[in-house]
């Protein structure tokens, strides 16, 4: 049975390690800034729950959401966001890091690419994080509408031999937010993830 990501509810936000949830077992969502990833998440839980709090300068939080008693999908702030202080962002990514690190109930990273333009420099970054931490990785490619069916098949076939090559653990699927399609799949992985293993 296919779990309702629709009964997914906001939990917490939380800016250290010590303020995160307890809880069995999470998946976390990590992309660029813009590649959709905010509403990747509000079409797979058909809520607004992935506040876009992209206000230059605010403290960037990881926000947490339960899918059933202790099963969280976990929102990390886009990689990107380029206006902040140099202070702030190192702060920041050493507390991203420190999460990843040592998250306990981690058990994989969804990571939102835009389909025009997948596996920049900090996407490869994420997946060999991955690869080292031990972590699943499932990319989702975003904004699949605004490709032709030739220019779909063409850019999953290569990302496929890229990733064979680098990160052979991963997979991939393409996504519209937009056109509404590719949350079954999505789902499909997240339960795998979260509730087969
Ligand atoms: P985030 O920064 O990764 O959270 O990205 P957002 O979800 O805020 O989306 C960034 C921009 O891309 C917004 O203007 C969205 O409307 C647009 N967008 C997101 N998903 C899709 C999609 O599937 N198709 C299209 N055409 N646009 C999308």
């Amino acid at each position: 049975m296919q779990t309702n990501y629709t009964n997914c509810a906001f939990v917490k936000s939380a800016a250290a390690l010590k303020d995160c949830p307890d809880g069995i077992k999470e998946v976390a969502f990590a992309g660029r800034s813009n590649a959709g990833k905010s509403s990747a998440i509000n079409y797979l839980t058909n809520h607004k729950i992935a506040k876009i709090s992209k206000t230059p300068g605010r403290t960037q939080l990881i926000n947490f959401f339960t899918v059933a008693p202790g099963y969280h999908l976990v929102d990390l702030p886009g990689y990107g966001y380029a206006k902040v202080s140099r202070d702030t962002r190192n702060k920041w990514q050493q507390f991203i890091a420190q999460y990843l690190n040592q998250r306990q109930q981690l058990v994989g990273i969804i990571i939102v690419m835009d389909c025009r333009h997948p596996l920049q420099d900090i996407d490869c970054i994420m997946l060999d994080f991955c690869a080292e931490a031990g972590l699943l990785a499932h990319i989702i490619l975003t904004k699949a509408d605004k490709l032709s069916r030739n220019q779909q098949s063409a850019t999953l076939h290569k990302l496929r031999k890229d990733l064979n090559n680098e990160w052979p653990f991963a997979s991939v699927q393409l996504f519209s937010s937009t056109k509404k399609t590719g949350s079954k799949t999505l789902a499909r992985v997240l339960d795998e993830w979260l509730f087969n293993q």
